[in-house]
């Protein structure tokens, strides 16, 4: 089965948002090189298939020279490939001209703009705009991928109005082609910023409980970090978190790395029942849990899972408990007898 492949290329960012998961800024000094990614890739094309590549960071354009490269290989391929950008160079109408131009010539396929309260305290909405016209004007697809905040300024209409014209949902698309969409969700609090949060009750998902069962990323996404090291998911949970940051693509064969993840029960469990599968079970054995009711989106829950000592001396438990369990359910998806 193919998959996603996403590069963090670096945690370095021009900006520092007071809300950011990878707590990046422009102190990082560590980045993929384009040898690394094209060889990364072409191991994992060969091997499992790549459906689409991602590039993002960090501000990923901070690394042009090994973004063209690498896009230039890939392109070759025939693979869909986009770039999650702060965008922050549209505030020179010349330099985003150039930089868009020569990213189509590598074959780059979709721009995803971070736009928010936060992107906008430093990338000014003028800059927006002009990347927005610049990727136009070159035929790019630009996605506006906005997050919200209890009391955020900030919205869809925000961006309707400075760009002078209705911008459609990114759910309401009947076409997987567009111009320009609009997405927004909720901001994780996972990261620089999440301490500030202590209040959560208009801000979690009561309604749609999308934080509830199988996490539908792992198996599907791998994500490689700037350090070399791969996840088996979107990545996007603390760097800090063994569990998900594993094995060192440098010093071990990648595939053996995948086979490594696909046999872990630990993972067939967040493919299986997600986060919310190995509270329910936390919670069956400590009646302290200390779990809230509702969460803002299941990595969230992840993530204060694989942070908590005591939860993960329970998660060693279950593992061996229902390790056949997880396998019967396993064999029964593969054998497709269930949805
Ligand atoms: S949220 Fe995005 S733009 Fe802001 S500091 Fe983090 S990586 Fe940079
Ligand atoms: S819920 Fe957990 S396993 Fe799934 S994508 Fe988020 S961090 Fe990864």
């Amino acid at each position: 089965m193919s998959k996603g492949l996403t590069f963090i290329i670096s945690d370095k960012c021009n900006i520092t948002c007071d809300f950011c998961g990878p707590d990046c800024g422009p102190d990082h000094k560590e980045s993929l090189d384009a040898e690394f990614m094209i060889e990364t890739f072409e191991k994992q094309n060969s091997s499992l298939g790549v459906t689409n590549v991602v590039f993002t960071g960090g501000e990923p354009t901070l690394f042009l020279n090994d973004l063209y490269k690498t896009m230039s290989h890939i392109k070759t391929r025939n693979i869909p490939m986009r770039i999650v950008t702060n965008a922050f160079w549209g505030r020179n109408r010349k330099t985003a001209e150039k930089i868009v131009k020569n990213l189509l010539d590598c074959g780059l396929t979709e721009f995803n703009f971070s736009v928010d309260d936060f992107h906008q305290k430093y990338i000014s909405y003028q800059s927006i705009k002009t990347a927005v016209e610049v990727s136009k004007e070159f035929s790019i697809p630009v996605l506006l991928a906005h997050k919200t905040y209890p009391n955020g300024r900030s919205s869809k209409e925000t961006f309707e109005n400075l760009l002078g014209k209705p911008i459609p949902g990114l759910e309401s698309l009947e076409s997987e082609e567009f111009e320009i969409a609009f997405s927004s969700a909720n901001t994780i609090p996972i990261g620089r910023g999440a301490e500030e949060i202590t209040d959560y009750s208009e801000w979690s998902d009561n309604l749609n409980k999308s934080w509830k069962g199988p996490c539908k990323s792992v198996f599907k996404d791998i994500t490689v970090q700037p350090n070399r090291q791969l996840s088996p998911c979107c990545g996007i949970i603390d760097r800090k978190t063994s569990e998900f940051y594993f094995s060192d693509l440098e010093n071990t064969n990648f595939l053996e790395v995948v086979e490594n993840a696909n046999s872990s029960v630990l993972y067939n469990w967040l493919a299986l029942e997600g986060p919310s599968g190995i509270m329910d079970y936390i919670k069956e054995k400590l009646p302290d849990h200390g779990f809230r009711d509702s969460y803002v989106q299941n990595c969230e829950l992840c993530q204060q899972i694989f942070k908590e000592p005591k939860y993960k001396k329970i998660i060693a438990i279950g593992m061996e408990e229902k390790f056949n369990e997880l396998l019967f359910k396993r064999r029964l998806i593969e054998e497709e007898f269930v949805d």
